[in-house]
């Protein structure tokens, strides 16, 4: 895996995060990438160090895992980091149950699920860390999202064939008041189970909505300097005011 520990990380200020991108080459669509940069920079200006890992297929994941991302892609991305997720897939289930925040949109949702069946009927079975089984449709799942969260309304945007169906157990990560979600249906967006949070929503999600990027921070940081977060004050004006126009506009 590589890293992007800088040559001179000015001190360990209040300790180190380690963060992992999973295959930020095949599953990083719609900007999902702007989610690892915008944690990066936010943890920061905490006065946390950031340490960037990013995961390829055949590489090693770190020592240390503090937070983990994945993103969205095509099937056909989907099916070419399969094998490598389940190679790694031992690893992740332990850090998910351990407490270990993680992120995982659109695609990556999908792989932490049960199962995701493609349109053509093509079955990649997932990890089964979220209690959720997606299947593809002809018909896509396209546009703009307001959800309701525990952390608050968040903004986003959709772009999925897959029609992902809850387990009798759990969660939703939200609910929809503008949009589709999982399957257009149910009114539920995308899965919780402790600190690993799936969801349909690109955006990317963690610019536009920066409590939930602090959230996945606070986990974090606990979890990587056994002390509880301790956050700077942010400047969040200019995403607060874009987040409650698209509020505003969605649900008027
Ligand atoms: N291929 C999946 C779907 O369309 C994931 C799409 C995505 O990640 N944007 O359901």
């Amino acid at each position: 895996a590589g890293s992007d520990r800088p040559a001179d990380p000015g001190g360990e200020g209040k300790g180190e995060i380690h963060l992992v991108h999973l295959y930020p080459r095949e599953m990083s669509i719609y900007g999902d990438l702007g989610n690892t940069r915008c944690l990066a920079a936010r943890i920061r200006r905490h006065g946390y160090v950031p340490v960037v890992h990013q995961h390829h297929p055949g590489a090693e994941l770190p020592a240390q895992v503090d937070l983990v991302v994945g993103g969205g892609g095509q099937d056909s991305g989907q099916v070419t980091v399969e094998d490598d997720l389940e190679r790694i897939g031992d690893r992740l289930r332990e850090l998910a149950a351990a407490g270990t925040p993680m992120l995982m949109i659109c695609g990556m949702y999908q792989l932490f699920g049960n199962a995701f069946v493609t349109v053509e009927g093509k079955s990649l079975p997932g990890l089964g860390i979220l209690d959720v089984t997606t299947h593809g449709n002809e018909k896509r799942m396209i546009g703009p999202v307001v959800l309701s969260t525990d952390v608050g309304d968040v903004v986003g945007y959709e772009n999925h064939s897959g029609s992902t169906t809850l387990g009798a157990g759990q969660a939703p990560f939200g609910r929809v008041r503008h949009g589709l979600g999982n399957n257009g249906t149910d009114g539920t967006e995308g899965a919780r189970s402790g600190h690993v949070i799936g969801s349909y929503l690109h955006g990317p999600i963690l610019p536009a909505n920066p409590a939930l990027a602090d959230t996945l921070i606070g986990w974090a940081a606990e979890q990587a300097t056994g002390h509880p977060f301790a956050p700077e004050t942010l400047d969040d004006e200019v995403a607060r005011q874009a987040q409650q126009r698209q509020v505003r506009r969605l649900l008027a």
